[in-house]
């Protein structure tokens, strides 16, 4: 297992950054600074400046769309929301325009809360519904509420920020360095105002991505019900993505607003909120840069496309094509998303050595995998009883749990039993805040938990694997065991964004721990692995290294033997005996009388929503209404395979 460590790649660090980060930056910097010097022109400007505040509200958009997974098609009304904010901050209030870029953004982050505050509680199709609804009515109101926006009139006269007491557009020119350095036109140093906050906008996101925070939102994409199950409020999660977004839309309308000087309402119709989309999926989608690139060629395209036709520079023949310069551009988006389904990004990486250009960030590891010590798995002393009391689950008519009774005694493996559908699974959704029973009380040690939601369960130390896994597939397995500590890590949003020595202390640190569990599992061979690509049975084991990585005091296993075969149940097996000899409390439900037989202390029976026996496993195996509830005969171990669920996630690999 340490082999692993030592053939990983060590890229050099400052801070938690690599070197190939500060030198992108730097590039980056320069050609902001430098472009424009050379390009001097006040058309080129007007392009560098629209790809620099466009590029804002894509990388906001991809964060939602691509990394979160949610759509929206109401960006260009928050877009708008900016806009109109900053305008009429400076143009009616005269507030400097710095303080109105900040105050556009915070607006429309507010209002992107407010409307996603309602909406996510639901699920399925309403955000895209709604967020369509919205970007109507923003138009809507921008083009009647004239008293306020001037509708297709429009706001007039907005002013550009001051920078060292000169207005960027009031002079056509001005000196950055004093009397005798350059000439620069206001157009130039406005572009750079808005670019630079587009490179911090984008340094942000790649803060973002990594680390506890960018783990969470890839996790809620893939799994909301494992990443409740680790403890993360995914609705609050996803809220929030939703408001950053919202932020990052807001501020790029009010760099629009004062660019241009004069807003009107035609604008902002629809069509801004799919030329948002557009741009984020052309370009590529959940990656770093798919926003920028996507941007940059949407932004340039047409203009060179009108270029082409009004100069006539094209052959007789090909001008009829380039008149109609926007079919053309919808000929060329349709043969961009068929030819590259990944985006532009996507495309790009498949160019050999470019990968290679835009390194990973890498955190700095120690060498040595030290032995597990019981005490990381054992969460304090105190380990309380987990108890089921006369609990009922109706689900209309059907009576899914009838009045069961169980007690989970501490430090012990308890066996769930019963034939499918008997209620085993709803139990678990009962005892682990996924479903609010009808009746009864679920309890650990004197807390009561029946109207806990899954994330505050697992914070009280009570997790679970899943009957059909649920893993975060494109996650590796480390990042996997990572999301398990998402409760216990303690640096918070903003020290992962300037990467606070905390930042890198706990990253390092977890780290290792999640490498400890994974060698305590006999699986750190496996750490850079992507989770999806594993056999069923590895990831059976990955996923109780994550819930073992919440520390809890119970662990509730829901078939994990679903789907395995003999052998992998044998290692099953003895993980669960190692966990138990470790402190935590097993709940194992089963349908493979082997493997509960096996490992458990105790046994309790299930039929129809009923207890219908409990004692020792071989008490139960002779109990005559187990077996008459499994077969109708004694020869109870033949279990008929056919009935078990299909799971829901079984790679390729698995299928057997
Ligand atoms: P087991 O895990 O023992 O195979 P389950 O707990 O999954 O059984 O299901 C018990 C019964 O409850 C089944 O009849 C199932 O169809 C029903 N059931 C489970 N969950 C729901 C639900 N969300 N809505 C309606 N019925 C459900
Ligand atoms: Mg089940």
């Amino acid at each position: 297992m340490t082999s692993v460590w030592s053939r990983r790649i060590k890229a050099p660090i400052f801070a938690g950054v690599s070197v190939g980060s500060i030198v992108l930056t730097a590039i980056a910097v320069l050609a902001i600074f430098v472009g424009p010097v050379l390009l001097n022109n006040a058309f080129y400007m007007h392009i560098l400046q629209q790809i620099a505040f466009y590029t804002i509200a894509a990388i906001g958009l991809n964060l939602l769309v691509g990394y979160q997974g949610q759509v929206s098609l109401g960006h260009g009304g928050l877009f708008a929301v900016g806009a109109y904010a900053s305008a009429l901050l400076a143009t009616r209030l005269g507030m400097p325009v710095w303080v109105d870029f900040v105050l556009a953004a915070a607006i429309a982050g507010l209002v992107g809360a407010l409307l996603a505050l309602p909406t996510l509680r639901a699920k399925g199709p309403y955000l895209a519904m709604v967020t369509i609804a919205f970007s109507i009515v923003t138009f809507v109101v921008a083009q009647s509420w004239t008293d306020l926006t001037r509708g297709p009139e429009g706001i007039k006269n907005i002013p550009r920020p001051e920078w060292f007491g000169v207005r960027l557009s009031d002079v056509r020119t001005f000196r950055p360095l004093g009397e005798d350095g350059p000439q620069i036109t206001g157009d130039v140093a406005y572009f750079w105002v808005v670019a630079l906050v587009a490179l911090a906008v984008q340094i942000f996101a790649n803060n973002l991505l990594t680390g506890r925070w960018g783990r969470t939102i890839n996790a809620v994409r893939q799994s909301e019900i494992a990443s409740e199950t680790v403890g993360v409020s995914v609705y609050r999660m996803k809220v929030g993505v939703f408001a950053v977004s919202a932020v990052l839309a807001g501020l790029s309308g009010a760099l629009f607003a004062h660019q241009s000087g004069y807003i009107v309402s035609d604008t902002f119709t629809f069509n801004k909120s799919v030329e948002l989309l557009v741009f984020v999926i052309l370009g590529g989608a959940r990656t770093l840069f798919g926003p920028v690139i996507g941007t940059t060629v949407l932004v340039i395209l047409p203009e060179a496309l009108k270029t082409l036709a009004a100069y006539s520079i094209l052959p007789a023949a090909a001008q009829p094509f380039v008149e109609h310069y926007l079919l053309l551009y919808g000929a060329l988006l349709i043969l961009f998303l068929i030819t590259m389904p990944n985006g532009m990004a996507g495309a790009l990486r498949g160019v050999p050595g470019l990968a290679r250009l835009l390194p990973p960030l890498r955190m700095p590891e120690r060498r040595q995998v030290s032995t597990l010590a019981s005490a990381e798995l054992a969460n304090g002393a105190t380990r309380p009883a987990l108890v089921a009391d006369d609990i009922k689950m109706y689900f209309g008519g059907l009576k899914a749990l009838d009045g069961v009774t169980l007690n989970v005694q501490p430090g012990k493996i308890h066996g769930l039993i019963g034939p499918n559908g008997s209620g085993k699974s709803t139990m678990v959704n009962v005892l682990t805040g996924v479903y609010r029973p009808t009746g009864g009380q679920v309890r650990l040690g004197e807390t009561v938990m029946n109207n806990l939601s899954p994330h505050s369960v697992a914070a009280l130390g009570v997790t679970r694997t899943f009957q059909n896994i649920q893993l975060f597939k494109d996650l590796s397995v480390l990042e996997n065991v990572m999301m398990g500590f998402h409760l216990r890590m303690r640096y918070g949003f903003f020290e992962q964004m300037v990467r606070t020595g905390r930042y890198v202390r706990e990253e390092t640190e977890y780290r290792q721990r999640a490498m400890d569990l994974l060698a305590f599992l006999d699986i750190a061979h496996l750490a850079e692995v992507e989770a999806q690509s594993l056999p069923y049975g590895l990831q059976r084991l990955v996923e109780i290294a994550r819930a073992l990585a919440l520390g809890p005091s119970v662990l509730i296993l829901d078939e994990p033997a679903a789907g395995i075969n003999a052998s992998e149940i044998d290692q099953v097996s003895q993980v669960i005996r190692r966990v138990r000899d470790a402190g935590v409390t097993i709940l194992v439900i089963e349908h493979h009388m082997d493997l509960v037989m096996g490992v458990s202390d105790h046994v309790a029976a299930l039929d129809y929503g009923k207890r219908i026996a409990e004692g020792t496993p071989t008490e139960i195996q002779a109990n005559a209404r187990v077996i008459e509830a499994y077969l109708g005969d004694a020869n109870m171990f033949v279990l008929p395979e056919a009935e078990d669920e299909a799971p829901a996630v079984a790679p390729a690999t698995a299928a057997r």
